[in-house]
C-alpha cells in the first residue's frame, strides 16, 4: 500500500535543555551544500581545513585532530575501544550519568574497570583522583570534563602532570564543556579528548570533533591491523586488533592523513555543518565564545533565584552553559515542562537517575547563549510556575536577569567611518 507524507516542517521551538540546541542557521546553510567525491580534491582540502580549525578548538598543536563520524558517544567508543586492550586496568570517576557511560563502553572494551564515586552535583578534589591513580595503576584515566546530568564540570587542573608522571593516558569527554568553557587540551596535558557538536558548538549531533596526543596515538598504532581487501606491502594484519572496525583510530588516522587510507565513506553533510561550527567559534573567538556563555548562564542563573528558584549542585563547579533548578513543591515537573512546549514552544530539560522528577535542566548554549533567548525563558517559566499555582516573584527573574545585563560594561562603540560620497569635491 502506497503510502506519502508531508515533507519535513518541524514547529518552531526554542531549545533551552541540555542539548540539543538550535543549530546555528550558519551550520544549517553549510550543511545543504552539494556532495563531491570523497577523495576530491577540493573534498580533500575541506578535510584538512577541518582539522586546522578543531585544532583551534581544542586549543592543541595534536596532528591527530580529527571528526568521529557519530554521535558524542561515537568518539567516546572510538577512543577507548582504540586505547583498551581487555584485561587493561581503566579508572573512572563517576559524578553523573556520563561517568556511568565511560565505565560501561571500557567494560565492554575488556576493561578491568575501577570507579570512584562522588555525589551528584559535586565533584572531585584533586588527590582523591590521584589517591585512586597510584592505587589502582590504570593504563587509562577515564574523565568526563562537564556532566550535563548533574551540570557540574570536573576541575581537571593537575591531573595532566599525575598523570604523566605515573604512566597513564588521560582521557576527556568535553561534549557538554568545549565552547562554553575555558578547555585548553595541551596546557591540560591530555592525551585524548572527544567532543559532540549539538551542545555549545551550535550544531546537530552527528558528528564528534576528537584529538589524541602523540604518546596515543604510539599506542594506537602500535595495536595497527591494515583489512585484507586494502592491504599493501609492509602492511599486516596484528594478531589482537583494535575490537571494532567502525571505531578503529589507527585506520581512522590513515583515512585523514596523507595516505588516505580507504576506511569508512566520510558522512560529508556532517563534515560540512562540523567544520562550519568549528569556523564560527574561531570567528568570535574561542575566549570570547566562553565568556558569551559565562554571561548568558550566569542571567538564566540569577534569573531562576530571582524568581524564588532553588538551584541543584555545587554552584561554584557549575559548567556556564546549564543550570538544573529544583522542582518547586506543588508542580508537577513533567507538566510544567509539557506547558512550556505547547503554549510557549519552548523546550527545557527533564533528569536522569537520582535527580529524575526532583530538577529541571536548564540550557544557555551555542546559538541559544542569547540574551532575548534567556528572557523569554524566564518570563515564560514565570507565567507557567505561576498558572500552575507555585508563588513566585512577579518579575523576579526578567529583572534579575536584566542586573546581570546592566552590571556588563559594554566595550566603547567602534567608531562608524562612512565614506562621503562627494569627499572629491570637498577638499
Ligand atoms: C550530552 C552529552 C553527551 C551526548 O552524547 P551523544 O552520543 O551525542 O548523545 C556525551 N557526553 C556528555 C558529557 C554529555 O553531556
Amino acid at each position: 500500500m502506497k503510502q506519502t507524507f508531508q515533507p519535513i516542517a518541524p514547529p518552531a521551538r526554542l531549545l533551552m535543555g541540555p542539548g540539543p540546541i538550535n543549530a546555528d542557521p550558519r551550520v544549517l546553510r553549510a550543511m545543504s551544500a552539494q556532495l563531491v567525491g570523497q577523495y576530491d580534491p577540493w573534498m580533500t582540502r575541506a578535510m584538512d581545513e577541518t582539522q586546522a580549525l578543531y585544532r583551534q578548538v581544542f586549543k592543541t598543536a595534536n596532528e591527530q585532530t580529527m571528526l568521529v563520524d557519530g554521535t558524542s558517544r561515537a568518539g567516546i567508543e572510538a577512543a577507548l575501544v582504540s586505547l583498551i586492550e581487555p584485561g587493561d586496568r581503566v579508572l573512572v570517576p563517576i559524578f553523573g550519568r556520563f561517568g556511568h557511560l565511560l565505565r560501561e563502553i571500557a567494560e565492554r572494551a575488556g576493561a578491568e574497570v575501577h570507579v570512584i564515586e562522588t555525589d551528584w552535583g559535586q565533584v572531585f578534589p584533586l588527590r582523591a583522583i590521584e589517591e585512586a591513580i597510584t592505587r589502582v595503576r590504570p593504563k587509562v584515566l577515564a574523565v568526563v570534563h562537564g556532566d550535563t546530568s548533574t551540570t557540574v564540570a570536573q576541575p581537571l587542573d593537575g591531573l595532566g602532570e599525575i598523570c604523566a608522571r605515573e604512566g597513564v593516558l588521560f582521557y576527556t569527554d568535553v561534549t557538554a564543556s568545549i565552547g562554553g568553557n575555558e578547555f585548553p587540551t595541551d596546557d591540560l596535558g591530555l592525551d585524548a579528548v572527544t567532543a559532540g557538536l549539538q551542545k555549545c558548538l551550535g550544531g546537530p549531533s552527528g558528528s564528534s570533533p576528537v584529538t589524541f596526543s602523540q604518546k596515543a596515538v604510539d599506542v594506537i598504532y602500535g595495536r595497527k591491523s591494515v583489512e585484507a581487501g586494502i592491504r599493501g606491502e609492509g602492511d599486516v594484519a596484528a594478531a589482537d586488533p583494535i575490537r571494532s572496525n567502525y571505531f578503529d583510530l589507527a585506520m581512522i588516522f590513515d583515512y585523514w592523513g596523507p595516505k588516505r587510507l580507504n576506511h569508512h565513506t566520510e558522512a560529508t553533510t556532517m563534515l560540512y555543518g562540523a567544520r562550519e561550527c568549528a569556523r564560527l567559534l574561531v570567528e568570535e573567538g574561542i575566549d570570547d565564545a566562553v565568556a558569551r556563555h559565562e554571561l548568558h548562564g550566569r542571567a538564566m542563573l540569577e534569573g531562576v533565584r530571582g524568581l524564588g528558584l532553588d538551584v541543584f549542585g555545587d554552584t561554584s563547579h557549575k559548567m556556564n552553559n546549564v543550570v538544573a533548578v529544583v522542582i518547586p513543591d506543588g508542580i508537577d515537573g513533567d507538566g510544567a515542562r509539557s506547558a512550556l512546549l505547547d503554549d510557549f514552544g519552548i523546550e527545557i530539560g527533564t533528569s536522569f537517575g537520582p535527580l529524575h522528577g526532583k530538577v529541571w535542566r536548564i540550557g544557555t548554549m551555542g546559538y541559544n547563549a542569547r540574551k532575548d533567548a534567556v528572557l523569554t525563558t524566564l518570563s515564560a517559566l514565570e507565567s507557567v510556575l505561576r498558572r500552575g499555582g507555585v508563588s513566585v516573584t512577579a518579575g523576579g527573574g526578567v529583572g534579575a536577569a536584566y542586573d546581570v545585563y546592566d552590571d556588563v560594561v559594554s566595550p566603547a562603540p567602534a567608531p562608524v567611518v562612512t565614506e562621503s560620497l562627494d569627499a572629491g569635491s570637498a577638499r
